[in-house]
């Protein structure tokens, strides 16, 4: 008889963002007059820029001549694309990283679930918490995490690493060692992040420990201030630990797109197993390349046109971010991240918990963003709001929530 995977059915319940959907459905469907502003998802909303579109349309253009049509694609990437990475994100930033380290994918999502299959089922897991939900639930489904606890909501065999106020959102070293760690920095969800000598604290500890740390470094384009690392082989030591994934979704708005890659640095090896031939492995039996009009299109992301025009981009974001920060300073709100990352966590008020803030301002204010307790149980009494909308409609949101 068949049997189904079981590990599945211990995943708890409705995921975060259908149940804000329906809420949000249900309330515009009672109240028809009232315009929302959604503020919730982390979906970006600027059109593509026009040195990718170009790019798109040339790649375009070669898939129609048997002369420039391209088929499969090397299963790692193109050297064209691969090349473009290591110089612009790593060779520019004095990160020793090659072209042969970088493995071309479509999108960060896929690699940071995909990657735990590159180690045991026994291994230990260590998140922050709150948490993007990828990496617990991807392993969760590889049977990995123990049984779930209603009221704690947290997972026996998970490790977590609560990152709240008290701790300025900086995790501490875990007291039991785990096997894998993942960070996030800038962090989705609460937009704060780690200075460059707090990072490389986690490295000499992965380093010590023995653990490997598996650094998703999506939101990298969005780091203003100095001392943030932009890559974590800034580093020392680093290639001996940690593995990174990086997305063109938040920084190009390829999140329609789709194209990310990982990095699997050759020195990285555990049990004497190269790591980098394991994934290498992995891609080119599971993974067919990304799309040659894509890569085309990714490496336009690092052309100087292309440069010039994402940091326009990136910065229209970040003039939101400061919009809704500055906006619910004024307005009296406990306000973190949003200098990094284009998000802003706020404590909510009158200790209201996450989903009451939820449904106060969707009804109050009709701005819809994210309970923070939807990431995680240390993310209860915060809120998340993204400045990922219009400018109009973030100065507009702000209005509302000022006048509450
Ligand atoms: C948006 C996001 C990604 C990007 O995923 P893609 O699959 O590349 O679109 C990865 N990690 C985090 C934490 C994110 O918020």
């Amino acid at each position: 008889m068949v049997r189904v995977n079981d590990n599945f059915q211990k995943l708890p319940g409705s995921y975060l963002f259908s149940t804000i959907a329906k809420k949000v459905n249900e309330y515009q469907q009672a109240n028809p007059e009232k315009g929302l502003i959604r503020l919730g998802i982390g979906d970006v909303t600027q059109p593509l820029a026009p040195a990718i579109i170009e790019a798109l349309h040339k790649a375009v253009d070669e898939m129609a001549d048997a002369k420039t049509f391209h088929g499969y694609a090397p299963d790692l990437g193109y050297e064209f694309l691969r090349n473009a990475i290591a110089k612009n994100d790593y060779a520019d930033r004095g990160c020793d990283i090659t072209a042969d380290e970088i493995f071309v994918s479509d999108g960060a999502k896929c690699d940071s679930s995909n990657i735990q299959e590159l180690f045991s089922a026994d291994c230990k897991i260590a998140v922050c918490d709150p948490v993007y939900p990828v990496y617990v639930d991807s392993n969760v489904m590889a049977g990995r995490t123990g049984t779930y606890d209603q009221t704690t909501e947290m997972w026996s065999d998970i490790v977590y690493m609560p990152c709240t106020m008290e701790n300025g959102f900086v995790p501490e070293f875990p007291k039991e060692t785990p096997d894998l760690i993942y960070l996030c920095l800038p962090n989705n969800p609460t937009g704060t992040t780690v200075t460059k000598s707090q990072l490389q604290e986690w490295v000499d500890y992965a380093n010590q420990s023995g653990a490997v740390i598996i650094y998703d470094g999506a939101y990298e384009a969005y780091i203003t201030e100095k001392d943030v690392a932009h890559s974590i082989y800034e580093c020392e030591g680093a290639k001996t630990c940690a593995m990174e994934i990086k997305s063109f979704s938040k920084n190009a708005g390829f999140t329609g797109v789709r194209l990310g890659y990982t990095v699997v640095p050759k020195e990285l090896k555990r049990q004497d197993v190269s790591l980098h031939s394991m994934w290498a492995r992995r891609h080119g039996t599971k993974f067919n390349g990304a799309p040659y009009i894509i890569q085309r299109a990714g490496e336009a992301v690092y052309s100087e046109a292309g440069k010039a025009q994402l940091k326009e981009q990136v910065a229209y974001y970040m003039k939101n971010a400061s919009v809704i920060k500055t906006g619910l300073l004024e307005a009296g709100y406990t306000v973190f991240g949003g200098v990094n990352a284009p998000y802003i966590w706020l404590k909510t008020p009158k200790n209201m918990t996450s989903w009451e803030f939820f449904d106060y301002l969707l009804e109050n204010a009709n701005v819809v963003g994210t309970p923070g307790s939807g990431f995680g149980p240390s993310g209860e009494g915060y809120f998340r709001l993204t400045a990922f909308g219009s400018y109009e409609n973030t100065v507009a949101a702000l209005e509302r929530i000022k006048k509450l």
